[in-house]
């Protein structure tokens, strides 16, 4: 398998993962919850860089540009260049009305830093852009599962604005993602 370093090939740059911790860490200190949306912000103002390096990291290997790629190839390729840029290995699936995205290995998980709830915000935020981006419209990404609240991995929801927000409302009333989620695409269909 080759070992690159390709942080450096469009407008990325290779930070130590113990900063962006350190940095997680110290605004949850000395903000509470609104750390959150302020890591979103900066998370989703980078999806355009990383969706440019991705492209740039399919074409040269001489594959279509993202949002071209055949579902069947997107996962094994998304994944092959999230690890080699340092953000970990990710799986795709789908989940009623949402896209999955999986990863064991998440970056900016830190289970040796507990907390009550998903806290991979500053990927959820670069998620949203990057993959409105990949599917041509707006779409919203939420943390349901989280190695920072003992799960085994990470899991993103990416799904439309408003099927999002149902299953978020739900989720507010101790409605579980699955049910939540459910219930949203039989809402649709009704
Ligand atoms: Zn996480």
């Amino acid at each position: 398998m080759p070992q690159q370093i390709e942080a450096t090939d469009g407008g990325l740059v290779a930070m130590p993962r113990e900063s962006l911790l350190a940095l997680r860490t110290a605004l949850f200190r000395d903000l509470g919850i609104n750390a959150a949306a302020l890591l979103q912000e900066a998370g989703y103002a980078g999806g355009q860089a990383l969706f440019d390096a991705l492209s740039n990291w399919l074409a040269s290997r001489g594959l279509p540009s993202p949002e071209s790629l055949p579902s069947s190839e997107f996962t094994d390729r998304a994944s092959e260049f999230l690890r080699s840029v340092g953000w970990g290995a990710i799986e795709v699936g789908t989940l009623e009305a949402a896209a999955t995205i999986d990863s064991a290995d998440w970056a900016e998980a830190d289970p040796a830093h507990p907390m009550e709830f998903p806290g991979c915000y500053y990927s959820a935020g670069l998620l949203t852009d990057l993959f409105g981006r990949i599917v041509g419209e707006s779409v919203a990404v939420m943390e349901v599962e989280c190695r920072s609240m003992g799960n085994d991995r990470c899991r993103f929801l990416v799904g439309a604005v408003d099927t999002m927000q149902r299953v978020y409302d739900a989720m507010g009333e101790g409605v579980t993602y699955e049910q939540a989620l459910s219930n949203a695409a039989s809402a649709v269909g009704s």
